[in-house]
């Protein structure tokens, strides 16, 4: 594995929204573990909760008993998701919720035709990868599930550059018509998508794209699985769902990362028809583990009591639109998107207006010195990527910005 940063930064501590390194050195976390650290670091909530399960002495069993934790968990999010009749299992990481979601569907529909998006990530297992299109995270092209990938969240492509959104909607649309009349089975399983590609450098399709995919696949009752490990728990401040965005409830949503805090978990919630039938054994007996639980009860209750999806859509405002005033002035950056606390720069080389990783790299080193931790990202690596804890305050938010586009005008001068 590629570590970041010319020197690899070794954290040793945390504490709020930043952390430290071996050095004594103090970091604003703009990247959050890639949006792991959903409420930040050393939250007493957190700890007394995993703390209190440590001292039942019960630390696993497996998924044949009842427990508690779980169970609460499970309610809380079938509740949250807005699937009709909703159940959950817990899985111990994102690729195994996107596995899990996966089987289901291909059981479901006695099918291995899968759709997927262009430039997307759902982790590296085998199911997963075979639904993973971004090349870089890529590691075989080998796969159990025979694979279409879909338009979404690539506009800048010559065949659809300058078309307004209704039409880009339908040439999509279109196209997914196209696929599905030349498909080998005439059974699909489902669609798998992230509402805002994450590992793809936070591009996304516009508003309505995915609800237009939605009543195509219902057509053939194909399911609709929505990945939702980056875009989950109000991220993007607008919505609890990333896919709730475009007005879509899916049948089935894969999590992870931000709803532990750190602590190993993720899971699929569906609709219960799909959870009951024969095909609906579990994937592994440690998902779901009483520690797990007890971090995530913690953390989702904290998400919840302190409203985090509107502190993300206030805080998240002003950085991108801090980004936004700073990017007409500096030519290196070719784009600013995101919402709430998911926002990306794209950096372009100004001679040619081509991708620049070699700036992002530059970027990178720049908000280390400058005491900031961001992330990198998108087809070319030249997205710079940031997604700081839900918790972060508005006068965190203005130091981040500042750092952002202090680094941004040293890369900006330099590659003048
Ligand atoms: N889906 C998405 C959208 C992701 O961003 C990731 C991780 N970057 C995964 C799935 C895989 O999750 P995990 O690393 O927890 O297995």
């Amino acid at each position: 594995m590629a570590l970041y940063y010319n020197e690899p930064i070794e954290i040793v501590g945390g504490k709020g929204n930043r952390v430290v390194d071996a050095n004594g050195k103090s970091y604003l976390d703009f990247f959050a573990g890639i949006l792991t650290n959903m409420i930040g670091y050393d939250v007493p909530e957190v700890r007394e909760a995993v703390e209190r399960q440590l001292a039942t002495g019960v630390v696993h069993t497996s998924t044949l008993y009842l427990l508690r934790g779980q169970v609460e968990l499970a309610e809380k999010i079938a509740r949250l998701s807005g699937i009709p009749d909703a159940k959950v299992f817990f899985t111990n990481s994102g690729t195994e919720a996107n596995e899990t979601a996966l089987l289901l569907a291909t059981y479901a529909r006695g099918s291995d035709q899968v759709l997927a998006m262009r430039q997307s990530y759902h982790g590296r297992s085998f199911g997963a990868i075979s639904v993973t299109s971004n090349r870089s995270w890529k590691n075989n092209s080998l796969s159990p599930l025979n694979v279409h990938f879909l338009h979404g969240a690539d506009r800048h492509l010559a065949q659809f550059r300058g078309m307004p959104d209704a039409d880009y909607i339908a040439a999509c649309t279109d196209d997914l018509r196209h696929v599905l009349a030349t498909a080998v089975s005439k059974d699909v399983a489902a669609l798998i998508a992230e509402p805002i590609q994450g590992v793809g450098g936070f591009t996304a399709a516009p508003d309505g794209l995915f609800a237009a995919y939605k009543e195509v696949l219902d057509e053939e009752g194909i399911l609709f699985v929505s990945d939702e490990v980056q875009t989950g728990w109000g991220r993007t401040g607008s919505a609890f769902w990333g896919i709730q965005n475009h007005g879509v409830v899916p049948d089935m949503i894969t999590f992870a990362k931000g709803l532990g805090n750190g602590f190993a978990i993720g899971g699929v919630v569906a609709r219960g028809d799909l959870m009951d039938g024969p095909q609906a054994i579990g994937l592994s007996t440690f998902g779901g583990n009483p520690i797990a639980t007890a971090a995530a009860n913690a953390t989702l209750d904290y998400v919840l009591d302190h409203d985090l999806q509107a502190n993300a859509a206030r805080t998240g405002d002003i950085i991108i639109g801090g980004l936004r005033e700073a990017a007409g002035r500096l030519p290196v950056v070719g784009d600013v998107r995101g919402r709430g606390l998911m926002f990306a720069v794209e950096l372009i080389d100004p001679a040619t207006g081509g991708p620049a990783p070699e700036l992002a790299a530059r970027f990178m080193e720049e908000t280390k010195r400058l005491g900031l931790l961001a992330g990198k990202g998108g087809l070319y690596g030249s997205t710079l990527r940031m997604a700081p804890p839900l918790t972060l305050t508005e006068d965190e938010a203005r130091e981040g910005l500042g750092i952002l586009v202090t680094a941004l005008e040293t890369v900006n001068d330099e590659a003048r």
